[in-house]
């Protein structure tokens, strides 16, 4: 192979900076009918559902693509046609599972609450209590729109009591915070192979109870989205109904692996609490602000109101900063204009304090003397 050179950090959600092993796992080709790959993918799913708690009660469902192909497929196949959705919405993941029913012709409601703000309890309480045509809930753990963290042990509880069935987007925290099946009920959780479990992109996943999974037959609006029917065929003849992402299970398989070596849940939670730590208090000591308060802040990604002083240039700031060997992500919420920081990924402390560095470098550069925003 050629000469290594080192990649540009990515402080992003992702995808993210994967580890050496991680991409070599992928030297290699698999047939997707062999021994070694049927067997590969069977120790990912069990690991997964292992990940989740949910050994006994929850099945693992793979599916080729990014997360989002695997929130349309697990919503499309869970909530019937005559179903109704409840979305508890405070970001653009929200709003995407909105569009995703409209695609398939799902009838929803949403409880909508700013970015900024966790989802409302009473509000849902109030839905439920009401609005006896709601069969799911549908909520976002982790909102990476802002990094808030969602009150998920509380949302789970208020739906378990009103005989609701719960989805969970938690793309961007599973594997990094704790949503242990034994302690919260849920139907369905989702997630995908390029987040906290730092794999590469391609594939999501469905951690769903195999009794509702069960009786889902002839719900999903498309062939390819019917995680019922790749269930029962993977379970079948242990196969793939159509072309694997064989490189991407590979990689997956060898990242599940450092994982639970480092750690699991614990020790990755701790990493990435402490890489936020980091960039939040550097930052702050610069004069910037976060958009949350540290209690709603999620180890995950940070969201920062851009500064005021008018010599800042995002664009120019970003781009010095990427030249510098990190890169950050522009804002994507409403309340304020900002940009976000992510702390997941194989980044450490030396990482996160390097690019503190080339902040203040690039900063000191373009003579921005402080970070603070404009006032409300
Ligand atoms: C990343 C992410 C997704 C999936 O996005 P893709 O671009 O399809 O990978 C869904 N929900 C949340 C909360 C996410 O962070």
């Amino acid at each position: 192979m050629s000469e290594q050179v080192q990649d540009p950090w990515l402080l992003t959600p992702g995808p993210l900076t994967t580890t050496m092993e991680t991409k070599e796992a992928m030297l290699h080709d698999w047939g997707s009918r062999d021994a070694s790959f049927i067997e590969m993918n069977a120790r990912v799913r069990d690991r997964l559902v292992k990940i989740a708690d949910g050994e006994g009660t929850h099945v693992c469902v793979p599916l080729q693509g990014s997360g989002t192909f695997a929130v349309e497929a697990a919503l499309g196949t869970l909530i019937p046609p005559d179903g109704k959705a409840l979305i508890l919405i405070n970001g653009a993941y929200g709003k995407r599972m909105a569009t995703i029913l409209d695609y398939a012709g799902r009838t929803y409601a949403t409880n909508e609450t700013p970015e900024d703000t966790p989802v409302d309890l009473d509000a849902l309480t109030v839905s439920l209590e009401n609005d006896a045509a709601i069969t799911h809930v549908l909520v976002v753990h982790c909102e990476t729109t802002s990094g808030i963290l969602n009150p998920i042990a509380e949302v789970a509880e208020i739906t378990k009591r009103y005989g609701r069935s719960l989805i969970i987007d938690a793309m961007s925290s599973f594997g990094a915070v704790s949503v242990s099946a034994r302690e919260i009920f849920y139907d369905a959780i989702l997630a995908s192979s390029n987040k906290c479990l730092e794999g590469i992109p391609g594939m999501g996943f469905a951690i769903i109870r195999q009794c509702v999974l069960e009786g889902c037959k002839g719900n999903a609006h498309a062939l390819t989205l019917d995680l019922y029917n790749q269930w029962v065929t993977m379970e079948a003849n242990k196969q793939w109904r159509f072309t694997p992402p064989t490189h991407v299970i590979a990689a997956f398989d060898c990242a599940i692996s450092q994982y639970l070596a480092e750690g699991g849940v614990a020790a990755r939670n701790k990493r990435y609490a402490n890489n936020c730590r980091i960039i939040i208090d550097g930052l702050r000591a610069l004069g910037f602000e976060t958009v949350l308060p540290d209690e709603l802040q999620a180890p995950i990604i940070v969201t920062f109101k851009m500064p005021a002083d008018p010599t800042f240039d995002f664009d120019a700031f970003y781009d010095q900063l990427k030249e510098a060997g990190y890169v950050i992500y522009p804002g994507k919420l409403t309340v304020a204009p900002s940009f976000r920081i992510g702390g997941i990924g194989n980044l450490s402390a030396a990482e996160m304090n390097g690019a503190l560095d080339a902040i203040k470098d690039i900063l000191k550069k373009m003579g921005v003397t402080t970070g603070v925003p404009a006032a409300a």
